[in-house]
């Protein structure tokens, strides 16, 4: 049996820059009838905005990849409500939390009178564009699932997760994905190869929304070449997907916060194929190719950087599993 309680592997480089309340830890939870749930981060391979919508979303179209970075998660069922907790002081704790709104779905869709406490472990770098509290989400649906044995099939749950956000659905399926329309529409990728990621998440947050809003689709630039991007990874052509790598998102979130572009360059310096920012941001990752000059790059970002993971590309979104 895996153990998901695992919180971190030797070769994850990782500092929490927030405020945790240090006695609260999955420990503390100990009962077979317990849920125990990894909720994996993303990252984008590519994103481009192909569209802007009547409902104010854009149409995007993007490659999005699972990494080995994730939040833990522990549902246990109460007499009646919903309660939430976690280690991040200032994260809320009710509606406000996507995770929170996820079991109030699943509560009116399913007519459930008991109810549940769901304590949440972050690892997942806030604001950061790795769509922690998207994966959150995907955790809380995808387990209550089986807490109380809805019996919703993949497609299902991904119908319920895009009505509380665009990247729920691609946390639910995982792996590597095209993703269209808001994110929702997923086309799954057979990714030949492994890579190791350097991921660097710089102290300041980024808002999605205000990203967003500032982009103005007539300005965008250099655009990912989506067709050939999936053709690299079907191949395990990893050097020039490194190459290909693009987001047009860049384009706003740099001039706002220039610190980015010298972070790619650095990431590059330090013998990366290729850099990109994640999501909105301001995540920066680089794509090694084997663990030693990623772990070199590493050490060397650390010294400089507080949220410095190195990490492996996975196949699934989602872990679950009873007990605890
Ligand atoms: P994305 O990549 O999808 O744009 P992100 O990684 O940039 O997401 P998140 O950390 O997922 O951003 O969400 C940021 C905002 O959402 C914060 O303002 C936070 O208060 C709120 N939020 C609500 N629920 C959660 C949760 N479970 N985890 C993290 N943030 C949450």
């Amino acid at each position: 049996m895996v153990d998901l309680l695992t919180t971190q592997l030797d070769y994850r480089y990782y500092h929490q820059n927030w405020t945790t309340d240090k006695t609260k830890t999955t420990k503390d939870f100990n009962d077979m009838d317990n849920i125990c749930i990894r909720a994996y981060a993303k990252v984008n391979l590519t994103l481009d905005v192909v569209g802007k919508r009547a409902d104010d979303y854009h149409d995007l179209e993007m490659i999005m990849q699972s990494v080995d970075l994730w939040d833990q998660i522990i549902l246990r069922e109460i007499h009646s409500g919903i309660e939430l907790d976690t280690n991040i002081e200032d994260l809320p704790r009710d509606e406000g939390n996507i995770a929170w709104r996820a079991a109030q779905l699943i509560k009116k869709e399913f007519d459930i009178a008991t109810g549940v406490h769901i304590f949440i472990q972050k690892n997942i770098p806030l604001e950061g564009g790795m769509a922690g509290g998207s994966a959150d989400c995907a955790g809380v649906l995808a387990g209550l699932n089986q807490l109380w044995n809805l019996g919703m099939d993949e497609k299902e749950l991904r119908a319920l997760g895009k009505s509380l956000g665009a990247d729920v659905p691609f946390c639910l399926m995982g792996g590597t994905a095209l993703a269209q329309g808001i994110g929702d529409i997923l086309t799954p990728i057979e990714s030949k190869e492994d890579m190791w990621l350097l991921v660097v998440k710089p102290q300041f947050g980024v808002s999605t929304r205000d990203v967003y809003n500032r982009l103005n689709l007539k300005n965008i630039g250099k655009r990912p070449d989506n067709k050939r991007m999936v053709e690299y990874l079907e191949s395990g052509r990893i050097e020039d997907l490194a190459r290909g790598l693009v987001n047009v998102l860049e384009e706003i979130t740099i001039p706002m916060h220039p610190e980015i572009s010298q972070l790619k360059a650095e990431l590059i310096e330090l013998g990366s194929l290729g850099s990109l920012m994640s999501g909105s941001g301001p995540s920066v990752y680089g794509i090694y190719k084997d663990h030693a000059a990623a772990n070199r790059a590493a050490k060397a970002l650390s010294k400089k950087y507080k949220q410095v993971y190195l990490i492996k590309t996975r196949e699934k979104g989602i872990d679950i599993e009873f007990g605890y």
